[in-house]
C-alpha cells in the first residue's frame, strides 16, 4: 500500500508571486509551489515535496548504477588538505574551493568533486589486478563556491552530485567503464523524462582525454553547444573551440607548423606563468619570449583566473584586437595539448576581419588592453564566452553549425592515470609486477536534475512531472465540502492500495478554484476531482498536461490510474 499525503498535514505554502530575486523558470516555479527554499545565495532547504522529487532521481540513479555493477559508497564532504595539495587542486580550484580551518589550524576544504580521495580509497582495498575493475559511486552533497549562483537550484554552492569513479588495468577496461556509464547515463535521463543531447566536452580542470557531456537543452542553460545539421557532429562550444585549434589545415586553411629553435613545453609555460603545470587556461593569450602567442587551451571554470590573471599581469599588457588581428597576419594561435605547447599559424576563417576571433574579455569582439582577469572584469564575464558562432563551419563536415543554450547535466571523463600518477595507483599485475590503474570519472548533477525537468517540463501553469520524478502520481482534488472530501478520502486509499502514491488536497475553507490553482502549480501529472457529482459517485479525471478532462465513476478513475 503506497502513501496517502494529505494537504492539510503537508508542510506547504505556496506563493502567487515570483520571488524577486528569481531569473529562471525553474527557479520561479520551484518556490512558488513550495518545493525549496532559499537560505542563503547558491544554498537551498529542500521542503516535502521537493524532498520527494529529489529522492525519486536519486534513486532511478540508484538503480542504474548498481545495474552496470556500481557499488555505492559515501565518502565525506570535509576534506583534508594534504590529497589536493599533492594533485595541484588545493590551488587551481582557486575561488571555487571552499576552504576552512579545525581547532587546532589545519587546513581542510569542502568537496567540489572526489577523484582524489577515491583514488586514495581504491588504493588502501585494492592490491591486486584481480580486485579490478571495480566501479564505486555516491550521492552527496558537493561544495563549490560559484562567482554568481543565480539560478536557483541549477547551479548551487551546495549541491547533489551523483559521482561515480572507474579502475581498471588496462584502456580496454576503462573504455569499457566508460561505456557502460555512457549507457546507464542514457537510461537514467530517458526515465526521468529528460530531453538530452551527448556532446563532446573538454577535460577541464579534470586533464585527461575522451570527454562527453550531457546537456539538457533549454533556454535558461548556460553552457553553449554546437551541433551540425548534415553530419551530427555535436559538442560543447568549448570543445569546437578546441577542436578548432586541433584540426589540419582543410577545414580552417593552411596550417603550418611554427619552426622555432627551442619550443616551450607545458613546463617552461607553466613556470613562465606561475602556475603548476597541472593547470588548464583558457583562450588566454599571453606573450612569450616578446612574441605574442595565443594561447586556446581546453579550460574550465575552476581555473582559477583571478590568480592567473596576477601571475599574467606583466605579461597580459597588451592583448590583440580584432584589427591587430587583421594587421598582423603572422599572428601565432596555439594550444597545449597532451603532448606539450604545440604552436602553429592558422588562418581561421573566424578570424576574418570585423568577426571576433574570440570573443570574451570585457566587450565583445575584442580582446582587451592592459586588463588583468579577476581584476579589471569578472572572471566568470570571461569565461562565459563563447568562441563558435552560428554559421560557422562544423569542424568534421564544414557545413554551417546551429547553437542552442543546455543545462550541463551530467558529465563523464576518461580520465586516465592522472590521479593514479600522483598517488602511485598499482596493483600487482598477473606477472607480479605492478600496473599503474587507469581512472574514470562520472558526474550527474541530481539537485540541478530537478531544475532541469523543471524548465523543459513546466507551463503557463507551474510545473509539470514526468511520472516518474512526480513527488506523486495522483493528485485528488476535493472541490466542495464534507461529502466531496470523504469521496475524495475513500478515492485517495483506494487508489493507495493498488500501489499509487496520492497527494489529496483536504482542505477545509480552501476554495476549489485555489486547490485547482494550487494543483496545476503543484504540478502531479493526473488529477482526480470530487466534485459536483459527487453523490453519485462520479469524479472528473484530469490530465495536467493536455488538459483534457473525462468523467468517471470512482471504480473507472481507480482502474484507468493503477
Ligand atoms: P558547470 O559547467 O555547470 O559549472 P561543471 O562542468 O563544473 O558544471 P562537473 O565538475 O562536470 O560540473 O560536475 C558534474 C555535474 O555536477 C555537472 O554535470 C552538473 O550536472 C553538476 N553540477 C556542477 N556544478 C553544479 C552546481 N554549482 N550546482 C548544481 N549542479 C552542479
Ligand atoms: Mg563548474
Ligand atoms: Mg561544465
Ligand atoms: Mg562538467
Amino acid at each position: 500500500m503506497a502513501q496517502v499525503q494529505r494537504m492539510s498535514r503537508l508542510m506547504v505554502k505556496t506563493l502567487r508571486d515570483d520571488p524577486a530575486d528569481a531569473e529562471t523558470l525553474s527557479h520561479k516555479l520551484l518556490v512558488r509551489a513550495g518545493y525549496v527554499r532559499r537560505t542563503a545565495a547558491g544554498i537551498w532547504s529542500w521542503l516535502p515535496l521537493g524532498k520527494k522529487v529529489l529522492d525519486n532521481i536519486s534513486q532511478i540513479v540508484r538503480e542504474e548504477m548498481d545495474a552496470i555493477g556500481a557499488q555505492e559508497v559515501l565518502l565525506p564532504a570535509l576534506l583534508p588538505r594534504e590529497p589536493y595539495e599533492a594533485s595541484g587542486r588545493w590551488e587551481e580550484y582557486g575561488d571555487l574551493l571552499f576552504r576552512l580551518k579545525d581547532r587546532k589550524g589545519a587546513d581542510y576544504l569542502l568537496g567540489p568533486t572526489h577523484e582524489e580521495i577515491f583514488t586514495q580509497v581504491v588504493k588502501d582495498q585494492c592490491t591486486s589486478y584481480k580486485d579490478l575493475p571495480v566501479m564505486l559511486y555516491q550521492v552527496q552533497t558537493k561544495y563549490r563556491d560559484e562567482a554568481r549562483p543565480r539560478s536557483g537550484v541549477l547551479r548551487g554552492r551546495e549541491f547533489v552530485m551523483k559521482d561515480s569513479y572507474s579502475f581498471d588495468t588496462t584502456e580496454e577496461g576503462l573504455a569499457e567503464s566508460y561505456a557502460l556509464h555512457r549507457e546507464a547515463y542514457r537510461k537514467i535521463f530517458a526515465r526521468l523524462g529528460l530531453d538530452y543531447r551527448i556532446v563532446s566536452a573538454v577535460s577541464g580542470a579534470m586533464g585527461g582525454s575522451a570527454s562527453e557531456e550531457f546537456l539538457a537543452p533549454a533556454a535558461a542553460g548556460e553552457d553553449t553547444f554546437a551541433d551540425c545539421p548534415n553530419c551530427g557532429f555535436a559538442a560543447n562550444t568549448e570543445a569546437v573551440t578546441f577542436k578548432g585549434a586541433e584540426v589540419d589545415g582543410s577545414a580552417h586553411g593552411p596550417v603550418e607548423e611554427l619552426d622555432t629553435p627551442d619550443t616551450p613545453t607545458i613546463e617552461s609555460l607553466a613556470e613562465h606563468l606561475g602556475v603548476p603545470a597541472s593547470a588548464t587556461l583558457k583562450n588566454l593569450l599571453v606573450k612569450v619570449d616578446g612574441e605574442i602567442v595565443a594561447v586556446g587551451v581546453p579550460g574550465d571554470r575552476e581555473v582559477d583566473l583571478g590568480k592567473l590573471g596576477e601571475h599574467l599581469a606583466p605579461a597580459v599588457v597588451d592583448l590583440v584586437t580584432a584589427e591587430d588581428f587583421e594587421a598582423n597576419p603572422e599572428l601565432v594561435r596555439g594550444y597545449v595539448g597532451p603532448q606539450g605547447l604545440k604552436i602553429r599559424y592558422i588562418a581561421d576563417p573566424r578570424v576574418a576581419p570585423g568577426t571576433a576571433w574570440v570573443t570574451g574579455a570585457n566587450k565583445p569582439d575584442t580582446h582587451a588592453r592592459n586588463v588583468v582577469a579577476g581584476r579589471d572584469f569578472e572572471v566568470d564575464d570571461y569565461l562565459d564566452v563563447v568562441v563558435v558562432e552560428e554559421g560557422d563551419p562544423c569542424p568534421n563536415c564544414g557545413q554551417g553549425l546551429h547553437l542552442d543554450r543546455a543545462i550541463e547535466i551530467g558529465h563523464i571523463f576518461q580520465l586516465g592515470r592522472k590521479y593514479a600518477d600522483t598517488f602511485q595507483l598499482d596493483v600487482l599485475g598477473q606477472n607480479g609486477k605492478p600496473v599503474r590503474v587507469t581512472m574514470g570519472s562520472y558526474g550527474i548533477g541530481v539537485s540541478r536534475a530537478v531544475a532541469a525537468l523543471a524548465e523543459q517540463t513546466a507551463d503557463d501553469k507551474g510545473l509539470c512531472w514526468p511520472a516518474e520524478v512526480s513527488p506523486a502520481d495522483v493528485h485528488v482534488v476535493a472541490a466542495g465540502k464534507v461529502l466531496q472530501t470523504e469521496l475524495a478520502l475513500e478515492i485517495a486509499d483506494k487508489l493507495a492500495a493498488a500501489g499509487a502514491r496520492v497527494l489529496v488536497d483536504d482542505r477545509a475553507g480552501v476554495s476549489p478554484g485555489v486547490k485547482f490553482t494550487d494543483a496545476e502549480l503543484i504540478g502531479v501529472p493526473k488529477t482526480v476531482i470530487a466534485g459536483r457529482r459527487s453523490a453519485e459517485g462520479i469524479v472528473e479525471l484530469k490530465d495536467r498536461r493536455t488538459g483534457e478532462r473525462e468523467e468517471l465513476s470512482v471504480e473507472e478513475a481507480v482502474a484507468r490510474l493503477t
